[in-house]
């Protein structure tokens, strides 16, 4: 694969693109066209918003500043976690039970929009629907734990969590030094490469027209929406900004709604016996506030996230800089080989809940605060609802819009770093 503009962070190197299934590039804009629809951005929102757009008969054209799926999309832990990064039971105390529910309800719409377009498309993409597993790291968590599952069952009607022992938890994960856990048997894990690459065979197939290695340099949004480039424009009734981390410069009204972090990963060799470390294929992921994650690749690897970096550089090694993550998890591979080592870059939002909204007719959705999987196949859907007249769910979500970062798209950086800093040096000890 070629170099992009978002192919940092170690991509090319990373196992999702080894283990990539064959896509056919698509070629740059040249020239000036029109559309109903242009989307900007070639990951998870756009792609979804492309084919929800496309299913309501609007024609569509897709610009990518880079490859399809090379953003955030194409280079997370895959995991897929039932819910909003922040639980049922914040919900309720933020938003009282009915709209709590409610979210929540929303929540699952995105799992099952996920499955019907995974189903739809026939894509290729390991697949496992085994459960999510979140491990206590600390003993006071289990009292957050039995909170959530007993809200997620009594409040939000929704019965697939509850809490493991130590022993329990051990048994699943072969982990020392957690003392619980909180399982969703509705969790799981997929290849979130060739998912991208799939939805986007399927866009193809559709006729929506993608352009790759096209960056969007400036947005009108006066008359319609014009999306310029460096060699050509597309001029539309409806614009979808789906750029996440990487948005940029594009929109400075909406930037310091989010804010990127650096998050990076590994792929050990193939383990001999990888269901002795991680029973049943979970996706697995801890309670500390710079997050481990991890699960089995389906060659039998392990594919560990950990270490955070609030700095714009990455580390000089990738490997390095994760394997202590992974050893204070597991041990026992010390001697196990790292094969691949990539980061990525995560939109927080302040209060890790979405930003979803409009400017004009132009459409945006970021900040999935690390929960992007699920939650990005509603927020293509919504966006979509939305122009075609179907406000209610854009409304209820555009009402739940995180604050700004204090400072602004200039400040928000330095200050949140001390917030981060804080909270990560409060894990260690
Ligand atoms: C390391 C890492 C691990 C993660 N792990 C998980 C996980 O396990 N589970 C989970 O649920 N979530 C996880 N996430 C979050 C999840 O990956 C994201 O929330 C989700 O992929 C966001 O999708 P997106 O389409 O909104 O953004 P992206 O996938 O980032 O797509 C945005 C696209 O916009 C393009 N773009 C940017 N600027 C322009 C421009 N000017 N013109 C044209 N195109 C442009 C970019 O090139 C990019 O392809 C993780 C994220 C990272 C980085």
């Amino acid at each position: 694969m070629s170099p992009g503009f978002n192919s940092g962070l170690g991509m090319a190197d990373s196992y999702f693109v080894a283990s990539a299934n064959a896509a056919t590039p698509a070629p740059p804009l040249q020239g000036e066209v029109r559309a109903d629809v242009v989307v900007i951005g070639g990951g998870y929102t756009g792609l979804h918003a492309a084919l929800n757009a496309s299913d309501r008969g609007f024609s569509v054209v897709l610009l990518e500043a880079g490859r399809i799926g090379w953003g955030a999309s194409g280079r997370n832990g895959g995991q897929m976690i039932p819910g909003w990064r922040k639980g049922a039971a914040e919900l309720v105390r933020r938003y009282g039970e009915a709209d709590a529910r409610r979210l929540f309800g929303y929540a699952l719409d995105a799992r099952a929009l996920v499955l019907e377009r995974i189903a739809e498309h026939s894509i290729a993409c390991d697949l496992k629907l085994n459960g999510h597993l979140t491990l206590a790291a600390k003993a006071a968590d289990c009292d957050w734990m039995r909170e959530e599952a007993d809200t997620l069952a009594r409040v939000v009607n929704y019965p697939h969590a509850s809490v493991l022992s130590a022993e329990e938890a051990r048994a699943s994960v072969n982990a020392p030094g957690f003392y619980g856990g909180l399982l969703d048997a509705w969790g799981g894990h997929l290849h979130p490469l060739n998912y991208a690459l799939g939805l986007a065979a399927g866009a193809a197939i559709r006729k929506i027209t993608l352009h790759e290695n096209t960056r969007v340099t400036a947005i009108d949004t006066e008359n319609g929406v014009v999306a310029r480039t460096a060699h050509g424009s597309v001029r539309a009734s409806y614009g979808v900004l789906a750029c996440d981390a990487l948005l940029g410069a594009l929109a400075p009204r909406i930037a310091g709604r989010i804010m990127p972090v650096a998050n990076y990963l590994v792929a050990t060799a193939p383990l001999e016996n990888p269901s002795a470390l991680i029973a049943r294929d979970l996706a697995v992921s801890d309670s500390r506030f710079v997050v481990n994650y991890f699960r089995l690749s389906a060659d039998g690897r392990l594919i560990f996230g950990g270490g955070e970096r609030y700095t714009p550089a990455p580390p000089s090694d990738i490997a390095a800089f994760v394997r202590p993550h992974m050893l204070k998890v597991f041990p026992q591979l010390a001697h196990t080989r790292i094969d691949h080592a990539w980061g990525g870059l995560v939109s927080i939002s302040m209060s890790r809940l979405p930003h979803i909204g409009r400017i004009g007719d132009l459409y945006f959705a970021h900040g999935y605060s690390g929960q992007g999987v699920l939650i990005s196949a509603l927020a293509g859907r919504v966006l979509t609802e939305a122009m075609a007249g179907n406000a209610e769910r854009f409304d209820v979500l555009s009402q739940i819009a995180p604050p700004e970062f204090p400072g602004g798209a200039m400040l928000r950086s330095p200050l949140h770093v001390l917030g981060m800093l804080w909270y990560a040096l409060r894990d260690r000890l």
